[in-house]
């Protein structure tokens, strides 16, 4: 062990060197020996001295007291004062320093060392407990608790700073107070609802028995839970009781908030109008909502595990366990229609949604479903469907009508042109022919309406075929545009023909449409020009494909044009742009129509490009196989 250190201050230098010599005689290391109250104090700084041998009288402008003050203050020295004066006034001022002793000059050397010995040991024993208090009075004031410890007559003998923060709020102090007037609980009856909240998990009720309301000044009464033990001492003597208790308002916030919140949710579920279920994660269907229960008429006991299977419809049974087995193995959501009985036991159609859910800990928890009745939508489906259908076998009544009808009329009327024919061949004056000539082009509009309403009746009943063969397509072109030569130089109109970009001539496709769909759009464009020209281009893409390509046929004209509103409908059935139009160009607004069909039935695409009084561009675009033989 290191040597006690030693400060000596004495103005009598011989007296000071004959304490210091004897002390370290004695094994004892003596650090300064100075001779005023100032340098005392600078001394105790600098070598921070076990104790300090002080003489109260000392020379200079602070005497021995005041120095041993301020030391004590300053660093908790211990001081032992060496005194020659015997008079009370010194001694008592000497008092006020609290100074560990005394001893009077002329100095005794075995009263001088035991004084030096009892002072080092008081000093180390208070530093421990000085040490030991400090960790008591800090733990009890870091928790949260609130500790109070009252003697035999419940008079306040301690307190944390919690307790203190909680009821002494205004008063100054509260020790010494008797326990009732600072501390009044009473018990706390407000708490029953969530006792009857919590009934399903009895080991918090406990904890709840064991709260009580604690009067504060501030916030009136608040909730607390207390624990309250018998205080003794190291013999066992009773010595009073300690008062331990927690100010519960956060967590009866947080409770209330917590149950408010679950409450919300279990009535939402409870209350929503769908049907809803919950199966567990092997399957068992273990929760059904009000409105499930209120629709079935059963009580949950009725319909847990496979009650509820019982009022599923039969024949959509099978459909059910299906589709739920398979994504209930999946995990995956699903959704399905089955009829569930009610308690009317009428079958209503439900569309039900199942999905998986999962806990916090994100393990699979099983199934929640939701089922919303649709019958409503299921018999609007029939009856459109009913609605559709008769629609539908109508339309072919009536397409079948007119296909018959136009069969029928075809017939007499190719032996009415027949006939005309021969008639032209005899000789008649030139009146006799024109009225002749203008029966057999009426005669032959006829044919042709009569052959568009045939086409259109064979496509609305699905009888149109394409039918391939190997053709040549510029050879085919021609077939088409070279009788619209001879009838547009009639009416002074140009025909231009633009083939020089086909690269692939030779081609296995239904001819016979193609040149329909050409042969429509070119009398429509010579129909409706009144002068300038009329154009067919041809070319194709080089495909990808090495056997099929895109041919574009492009007919345009300098013509009337389409208004740009007019440009879907042209395509429907019996539509004419201008119903005077009529009068001025024969038709029957069929000949479109037939080509939009000819040419989705070639899975090609048709595009217009036209303004009123700007002509005409009709742009057919069909994927034909190329004949590389
Ligand atoms: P239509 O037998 O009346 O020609 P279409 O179905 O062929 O019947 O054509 C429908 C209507 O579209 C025509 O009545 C006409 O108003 C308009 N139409 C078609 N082609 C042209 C064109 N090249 N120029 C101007 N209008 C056209």
């Amino acid at each position: 062990m290191d040597k006690p250190k030693i400060q000596i201050v004495e103005d009598e230098t011989i007296v000071a060197f004959d304490i210091k010599r004897n002390l370290e005689s004695k094994d004892y290391d003596v650090v300064a020996v100075v001779p005023t109250g100032e340098e005392a104090i600078e001394a105790a700084r600098f070598f921070n001295p076990d104790v300090i041998l002080m003489d109260i009288m000392l020379k200079g402008k602070m005497d021995g007291t005041e120095a041993a003050s301020i030391i004590r203050d300053e660093f908790d020295i211990p001081i032992i004062f060496l005194t020659a004066s015997t008079d009370t006034l010194t001694v008592d001022r000497a008092k006020l320093s609290i100074p560990y002793g005394y001893i009077t000059k002329p100095l005794v050397l075995r009263e001088l060392l035991t004084t030096i010995e009892i002072t080092l040991y008081r000093s180390k024993i208070e530093k421990l407990l000085k040490e030991k208090d400090l960790w008591i009075r800090s733990t009890v004031n870091s928790i949260d608790e609130a500790i109070i410890a009252v003697d035999e007559k419940e008079n306040i003998r301690f307190m944390n700073s919690r307790a203190e923060q909680i009821i002494c709020e205004n008063l100054v102090n509260c020790i010494g107070k008797h326990l009732d007037k600072v501390y009044q609980t009473q018990p706390d009856y407000s708490n029953e609802w969530l006792i009857y909240a919590i009934k399903d998990f009895p080991e918090n009720q406990e904890d709840l028995f064991k709260s009580k309301l604690l009067q504060t000044k501030s916030r009136g009464l608040i909730p607390i839970e207390e624990i309250i033990s018998v205080v003794t001492d190291d013999k066992g003597n009773i010595l009073g009781k300690s008062i331990i208790f927690k100010d519960l308002t956060e967590k009866r916030r947080a409770e209330l908030s917590a149950i408010t919140a679950s409450n919300f949710y279990i009535s939402l579920l409870e209350e929503f109008p769908a049907l809803i279920w919950r199966a567990n994660e092997d399957g068992y269907f273990n929760y059904f909502n009000k409105t499930w229960l209120n629709f079935t008429g059963n009580l949950i006991e009725d319909e847990i595990y496979k009650g509820w299977y019982g009022n599923i419809h039969p024949d959509d049974r099978y459909n059910f366990d299906k589709d739920f087995m398979e994504n209930f193995n999946s995990r995956t959501r699903f959704h399905t229609e089955f009829r569930l009985r009610g308690k009317n036991k009428m079958y209503r159609w439900m569309y039900c949604v199942g999905n998986p859910f999962y806990n916090l800990k994100k393990e699979f928890s099983g199934f929640i479903g939701v089922s919303v009745d649709i019958t409503e939508r299921k018999e609007l489906e029939t009856e459109l469907l009913n609605a559709k259908q008769s629609a539908e076998s109508a339309d072919r009544a009536k397409s079948l009508f007119i296909s018959n009808m136009s069969h029928e009329i075809r017939t007499p009327l190719n032996g009415i042109i027949g006939l005309t024919d021969l008639l032209a061949e005899t000789k008649l004056d030139l009146e006799q022919r024109e009225l002749l000539n203008m029966s057999k082009q009426s005669a032959n509009l006829l044919l042709s309406l009569l052959n568009n309403l045939l086409d259109v009746s064979k496509m609305e009943f699905g009888k149109e075929k394409v039918v391939n063969h190997q053709f040549n397509l510029v050879n085919a072109i021609e077939e088409v545009i070279d009788p619209f030569i001879v009838q547009a130089s009639a009416k002074k109109i140009f025909v231009e023909k633009d083939v020089e970009n086909i690269t692939q001539k030779k081609l296995v496709g239904d001819k016979a449409k193609i040149q329909q769909i050409l042969n429509n759009l070119l009398s429509n464009a010579l129909k409706f020009t009144e002068s300038g020209t009329i154009k067919l281009k041809v070319f194709n893409e080089n495909g990808h494909s090495t056997d099929k390509s895109l041919f574009h046929f492009v007919v345009s004209d300098t013509g009337i044009g389409i208004p740009e509103n007019q440009h879907q409908k042209v395509f429907e059935s019996f539509t004419q742009v201008d119903p005077t139009s009529t009068r001025k160009y024969s038709g029957t607004g069929l000949g479109l129509a037939i080509v939009k069909r000819l040419v989705d039935l070639l899975e090609g695409k048709i595009d217009l490009k036209s303004k009123l009084g700007e002509g005409s561009e009709f742009h057919v675009a069909l994927p034909l196989v190329i004949n590389n033989n």
